[in-house]
């Protein structure tokens, strides 16, 4: 994209921008103590074609920590590898209806309910091919780098405050081995897990990875399959009904995109066979879903009907 010239779009994006940035209300996290270090003003958006074009507004290059944001994207790759059927045997499809954090494993299978709640990505993670931590994460940092197309890397003062910080987690994991449904040792699946939230991202990034999916699998930019159009499908479903955890309902009503948030600011969305979006604006609302990228993202909805189930 040339900032130089700004196109319709990116002057269309830059005007719900405005339209959002005096709301100010909200927290950035600071149950992992590194993250509250995060600047709350900063606000970026950028919108990712599936035929490779990319418009951003404000601070769309502005790093931050990818968080729960990864987890659709670690869901596909664990998809990829071994199925649906297998996957399923170890979490769940159901939103929660749960905050992210939430001790969640169904009662008669051991599952935790959903693969976007911590309890269920913590499981997704140990589902990736390797035996030890680091092999894992490779996986991970590979595929999340192809699904932005480019090399990501990990923040690393993020990781080390996410394992100091981490017991609720790791009790997550704990339960999860013992009810048989996590694929490797508690620590294991944790170490991966945090330095897959460590991960650091554009709103750009997180546009390019989300109109992969939106493309069936295949990154607008790069051009490489990074995951079958099935997989693909399947991920954008679970984000539609889970995404969001405990606000899934009611974004579904009111923005109506396949999401996914973090607490790191970072929110993807997309519309399938047409774009990606990726936003980040670090201060969140109780639920832990960035403020002013959820209401960017409603306002855009909203003005250029952009509703899943809009009549059109
Ligand atoms: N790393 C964070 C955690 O596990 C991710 C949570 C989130 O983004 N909602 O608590």
């Amino acid at each position: 994209s040339d900032r130089s010239t700004p196109s319709p779009l990116s002057i269309a994006l830059a005007s719900v921008l405005e339209r959002a940035r005096p709301k100010t209300s909200g927290a950035v996290a600071t149950y992992i103590p590194e993250l509250a270090r995060a600047d709350p003003d900063q606000l970026g958006i950028a919108l990712a074609s599936v035929r490779g074009t990319v418009h951003e507004a404000g601070d769309s290059d502005a790093e931050f920590t990818i968080q729960s944001v990864s987890k659709p994207f670690v869901l596909a790759l664990a998809l990829e590898q071994s199925g649906l059927a297998e996957v399923t045997r170890h979490v769940g499809l159901e939103p929660s209806g749960e905050p992210f954090n939430a001790i969640s494993l169904d009662e008669h299978t051991g599952r935790p309910l959903n693969p976007m709640i911590n309890a269920g990505a913590i499981v997704t993670s140990s589902l990736v091919r390797g035996d030890r931590a680091d092999e894992k994460f490779a996986v991970i940092s590979a595929g999340l780098s192809a699904f932005a197309g480019r090399s990501l890397d990990v923040d690393e003062a993020v990781y080390s405050s996410e394992q100091a910080t981490g017991d609720r987690n790791r009790a997550l994991a704990y339960l999860a081995r013992s009810a048989g449904t996590l694929a490797s040792s508690a620590e294991v699946a944790t170490t991966a897990y945090f330095r897959q939230c460590s991960l650091t991202v554009t709103a750009r990034d997180l546009a390019i990875m989300a109109a992969t999916l939106a493309n069936g699998g295949v990154n607008p930019i790069t051009r490489e399959r990074v995951v079958s159009e099935d997989v693909a499908r399947w991920t954008t479903a679970v984000m539609t009904s889970c995404g969001m955890y405990d606000a899934s309902g009611e974004w579904l009503v009111r923005v109506g995109l396949p999401a996914k948030s973090g607490v790191g600011g970072g929110i993807a969305a997309l519309q399938p066979e047409q774009f990606g979006i990726g936003t980040f604006s670090p201060r969140l609302d109780a639920r832990g879903n960035s403020v002013r990228g959820v209401a960017v993202l409603e306002q855009l909805s909203e003005r250029h009907g952009l509703h899943m189930l809009q009549h059109r």
